[in-house]
């Protein structure tokens, strides 16, 4: 899958009108087609040409958990064999349980990651590869397709370190928000990093207003240390200063992310320089109970002391959310499916 700019390169190298670049865009971004074949209005020698160079879906779906109208997730199989996986979340039904047509998209930008966040399945088995912008925006088309939904949010929180792949992700956000490409608003966008401090200035600098959320999970440096080992190069006080560029820049409201977790970072001190971090960016705050991950030791705090934390936050004038987690039934911790498989794949007699 390629975008404008490289689609029309391809088309003069091949000695092609310009209009010939507007058709391919249509086809592939507007009419979805699986294959060149299908580009009637283009001649055959062109469309065999393009086919034998250039495949239109880089993925392949492998299996799906999850029920029609709740969560569900996606393993696929790139090109070389690796695995990554995406989850489609519908908006919970209205308060008559009438359905919303809102479709969230968690997507991978990597495969395996780097981090080593230690909540997180992703970072298990190190980091593989980069995904490329195709493989990115394929999850979406790929996912439309196997669900018949419109995705119409979309959440850079899957496998990854989007912000480690910055090039390739920048280029998917140009295919994604495009009136030529997904044509999806970048305000309905969000990308989620650890916190690496250089890439979030420069995202700052980025023409479209994607939504930022920051893995924070812990307010000082000696608590989150031990959750996220990308504090030990980015400390607390140096991400809050790119916060506060991002802020300055966009304009707009940052969501720190912040995983509960019982007698590491769930106590009131730590609520109430969450709550002091969190207004000095105005920022809001998704609270997320602990999710056990197999091999992990943490635990999860009660509902009560979840929701004590929460109180802290709101009665400091912080809007926070506490988030009752979907899909704890089809491993939704990112990563999980993935692992499994692999594993599979390495007791496979060869
Ligand atoms: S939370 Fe994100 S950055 Fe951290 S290990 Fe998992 S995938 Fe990587």
């Amino acid at each position: 899958m390629l975008n404008r700019s490289q689609i029309e390169e391809v088309l003069e190298g091949l000695g092609q009108p310009k209009y010939r670049g507007t058709q391919v865009l249509e086809w592939i971004y507007g009419k979805r087609a699986g294959s060149w074949d299908e580009m009637s209005n283009l001649p055959k020698d062109l469309r065999d040409a393009l086919s034998s160079q250039y495949s239109l879906r880089p993925l392949k779906h492998v299996l799906t958990k999850g029920a029609d109208d709740t969560t569900r997730k996606y393993l696929l199989e790139l090109g070389d064999g690796r695995y990554v996986e995406t989850v489609l979340i519908p908006a919970s039904p209205g308060l008559w349980g009438e359905r919303s047509d809102r479709y969230t998209l968690c997507v991978s930008s990597q495969v395996g990651c780097a981090y080593g966040c230690r909540f997180c399945a992703s970072g298990l088995d190190g980091f593989t590869r980069n995904l490329t912008a195709a493989e990115i925006v394929s999850q979406i088309i790929l996912v439309e397709e196997l669900s018949g939904e419109k995705v119409n949010n979309l959440v850079f929180m899957g496998m990854g370190e989007p912000l480690a792949n910055y090039r390739n992700l920048v280029e998917a956000l140009e295919m994604i928000t495009a009136d030529w490409g997904l044509n999806i608003g970048a305000r309905r966008i969000t990308v989620s990093t650890s916190g690496l401090v250089p890439q979030i200035k420069k995202l700052a600098e980025l023409r479209q207003q994607i939504r930022l959320a920051i893995s924070l999970h812990g307010p000082d440096d000696v608590t989150r240390d031990q959750i996220m080992p990308i504090n030990r190069k980015y400390p607390v006080e140096e991400l809050m200063g790119a916060l506060k560029v991002w802020s300055e820049k966009k304009k707009q409201k940052i969501t720190l992310e912040y995983i509960l977790i019982e007698g590491v970072n769930a106590g009131v001190e730590q609520a109430r320089l969450l709550t002091e971090r969190a207004r000095g960016l105005n920022a809001k705050v998704n609270l997320i109970p602990y999710n056990k991950v197999e091999g992990l030791e943490w635990v999860r705090p009660s509902d009560g002391a979840c929701q004590s934390f929460r109180r802290v936050l709101t009665q400091g004038g912080v809007p926070a959310t506490l988030r009752l987690e979907k899909g704890h039934d089809i491993d939704a911790a990112c990563g999980q499916l993935r692992l499994k498989k692999e594993g599979e794949k390495k007791q496979e007699p060869s």
